[in-house]
């Protein structure tokens, strides 16, 4: 164990947290959300003007957009720049990078909601008390490296902290047989289609926990790992965490349940919020809307995540209160049928089913048409090639499933690749070529 039992106590006192009524969770929001207006920084000013609680807050008429803290991120700092103790940049694959600032505070409250992500996922048959963990986050990943550090450290883990480069994870997986792997979805899937190019998928044959931040994890991708990675059913336990650089990314994470993650609604009030209408979503579908309560640095009010998610307020299984969010996806990659927004789960449900699921390891749609009438090419990066009849029938599928014209099934068959996978940089599975 890393840490002290004087800190641990306090770290059990503030899962408990977790379990009281919304009501009181309510209460401390209100509290956090009263300071944060004496704190906020004049940026917000004309906003804020009348907005006297979270009431209020809900019935304004603004967003911040990462556009905003993109160009004008210093404006958000809530504190004089020699308070801040850290700053991390984000990887700018969408655009240009924007940076996030945490004070020693904030640095504290990112330890606390680590830990409490990781204790989540525990119960009595299963602790994370003798594992070494295999945190693969490449150095251009500077936060999502620092953050699953903290977790693993935080949850008493041994930490083995490769460059990314296949060469030393092939090393440290021979040297120290890791059981758990920390990481994202394309870190992993590249891996492993490095393996199946050069052979040794074998060398994760010590993995035995998967946990993985900022993509989504569709039941039907999940068991696709498990084949892939040749384990039973029970044999691997894959655990999704959720968050954002811009606020922290151990918002949310799943319990043993795993039936969405909790979201740290004590140190974020949030709203779900109709993309077209902008309105509040009354079935609890939408864009995430996150204010942070406690964030020292640059606090965010009514920031627009561009996530699209799915909500649940029934108490869980476990006994936490906490709501549960499911992150369907970046909104970009939703296909947008009308009004409808068609989730790329519904893609991996039939290419990782049956027959395809030990074949197929990775996808990428492309839409074109209308904004009525999409038409989709779906390409295929597949472990041995498909053959006529495979395809045309998924080709069917998917038809069936999307409801939503397939011109065209490619597929790229690592059998012809020679080249390594690209790492450090997760993959956009849904290009929407439409304008509208
Ligand atoms: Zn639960």
């Amino acid at each position: 164990m890393n840490i002290t039992t004087k800190r641990l106590k306090e770290l059990e006192e503030l899962k408990e947290l977790e379990f009281r009524p919304l009501r009181e969770i309510r209460d401390i929001q209100e509290e956090r959300f009263q300071d944060l207006l004496k704190r906020a920084p004049p940026i917000y000013g004309r906003y804020l003007r009348e907005i006297k609680d979270l009431d209020d807050l809900t019935s304004a008429d603004f967003f911040v957009y990462k556009d905003q803290l993109r160009t004008r991120g210093r404006d958000f700092l809530a504190v004089p720049l020699t308070r801040v103790s850290r700053i991390f940049s984000s990887s700018g694959t969408t655009g240009p990078p924007t940076y996030s600032y945490f004070t020693k505070e904030d640095l504290e409250v990112l330890d606390q909601l680590a830990w409490r992500a990781m204790r989540r996922m525990e119960s009595p048959e299963e602790t994370f008390k003798d594992d070494i963990a295999m945190i693969d986050a490449p150095s251009g990943m500077f936060m999502l490296n620092y953050t699953m550090c903290r977790m693993a450290y935080q949850s008493g883990l041994t930490i083995i902290n490769p460059n990314g480069t296949l060469s030393e994870i092939v090393r440290l997986l021979h040297e120290f047989n890791p059981t758990v792997y920390m990481g994202y979805l394309s870190g992993i899937l590249s891996l492993m289609e490095s393996f199946k190019i050069k052979g040794g998928l074998e060398r994760l044959s010590s993995i035995r926990k998967v946990i993985l931040i900022g993509e989504n994890l569709s039941l039907a991708r999940r068991e696709q790992l498990r084949i892939l990675l040749n384990r039973d059913s029970g044999g691997l336990k894959v655990y999704d965490v959720y968050g954002m650089s811009e606020v922290c990314q151990t918002l949310s994470s799943e319990c043993k349940f795993k039936v969405g993650m909790h979201m740290a609604i004590d140190h974020v009030f949030f709203e779900v919020i109709d993309p077209i209408t902008h309105e509040h979503s009354k079935e609890n579908k939408g864009i995430l809307v996150i204010t942070t309560l406690t964030k020292r640095a640059d606090p965010l009010i009514r920031y627009w995540t561009d996530d699209y998610v799915e909500i649940s307020y029934e108490r869980c299984k476990c006994g936490r209160t906490l709501p549960r969010i499911v992150f369907v996806d970046k909104y970009r990659n939703m296909i947008r049928v009308g009004d409808e927004h068609i989730p790329p789960s519904r893609i991996e449900a039939v290419i990782f089913s049956g027959e395809f699921a030990p074949i197929i390891i990775d996808y990428q749609a492309v839409v074109k048409g209308t904004l009525e009438e999409p038409v989709l090419t779906i390409k295929l990066r597949t472990i041995k090639r498909l053959n006529r009849e495979q395809i045309s029938s998924l080709r069917d599928m998917l038809e069936r499933a999307l409801k939503i014209h397939v011109e065209h099934v490619e597929e790229e068959s690592l059998t012809s690749v020679k080249r390594e996978p690209t790492r450090m940089q997760k993959r956009q599975r849904v290009i929407d070529k439409r304008r509208w």
